[in-house]
């Protein structure tokens, strides 16, 4: 099919308002505060935030790896910042955040990749946030259970960690990872007594139904209780095309055969993100 060029009428979006929103946006401007939400300009800002919902990046904003849809930059990355975890845990009390997501680039280039300053970010924000919920969107960390485990034993609410896409499109979508790890991270993580896990794919990069349904049997194959579905978007003209909008009747589509499947949760939509609704999540 010829490459769609205009967006469709169900992916123009209304800006985000409301006073929570307002407010909010004061705070992160003002102190500087780094989430995705407004880095990656996200749709759902209004939505999230009224909801008491926001992620944050962990371990600075270069990653070592290049996925062909991702606009996080990719070189040598910063140094570690021990306070990182002090801050994290700030920001989510100043905004008053009642359920965090956090993420991070991949840090390949570390001995631990990334993982202490992950756990120390979950202790962190629990001491200084004991009321608020974590879902943590976490790396593959190469499929090392030793640097999984430092996850494992801080037990984030919620621990997710994307496929992104279906299994013949990995390769050309992040070219450093492994459908098969992936879903080996995710089964080992419920495996050790994750309550929640969780993972997302994106729409639209030239995957068949037929694949996205595979996809769907072997998360739940490896136990997985939520899966997001999503539209992708071309961040630059230097990412990976859009090869199709996907119709808001075959998210729907998918939702449905995705509950049928035993998901205990299905966010199917074209501005769904991964950590779109993510307090739905914890029940
Ligand atoms: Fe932030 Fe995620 Fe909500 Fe977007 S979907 S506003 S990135 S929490
Ligand atoms: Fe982006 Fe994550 Fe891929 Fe890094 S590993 S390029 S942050 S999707």
């Amino acid at each position: 099919p010829t490459r769609p060029t205009a967006k469709p009428k169900w992916l123009r979006v209304k800006l985000p308002t409301g006073k929570k929103y307002t407010e909010l946006r004061g705070l992160v401007d003002k102190y500087d505060l780094h989430t995705i939400c407004t880095s990656g300009s996200c749709p759902n800002m209004g939505e999230c935030w009224t909801e008491g919902t926001a992620t944050f990046m962990i371990l600075g904003n270069i990653c070592t790896r290049s996925c062909g849809f991702c606009g996080v930059k990719t070189g040598r990355p910063e140094t570690v910042d021990w306070d990182e975890p002090e801050k994290v845990a700030r920001s989510i009390k100043l905004m008053e955040i009642k359920h965090a997501v956090i993420t991070s680039v991949d840090r390949d280039d570390l001995k631990d990749m990334g993982s202490i300053i992950w756990a120390e970010t979950v202790k962190a924000i629990r001491r200084m946030n004991p009321k608020t919920t974590l879902e943590t969107l976490i790396p593959d960390f190469q499929g090392v259970t030793r640097h999984i485990d430092r996850i494992v034993e801080v037990a984030p609410e919620v621990v997710s960690h994307n496929m992104e896409t279906v299994k013949r499109l990995t390769r050309e979508v992040r070219i450093q990872a492994k459908y098969e790890r992936s879903l080996e991270v995710l089964r080992y993580l419920k495996s050790e007594g994750i309550n929640r896990t969780k993972s997302g794919i994106m729409l639209g990069l030239g995957e068949t139904e037929a694949e996205v349904i595979q996809t769907m049997e072997d998360l739940r194959g490896v136990d997985l209780d939520i899966v997001t579905i999503g539209q992708y978007l071309q961040p630059s003209k230097k990412h990976l095309p859009v090869k199709e909008f996907i119709t808001p009747e075959q998210f729907k589509k998918y939702e449905t055969i995705g509950l049928e499947m035993g998901f205990r949760h299905v966010e199917s939509g074209a501005l769904v993100r991964s950590s779109y609704k993510a307090q739905k999540h914890l029940t």
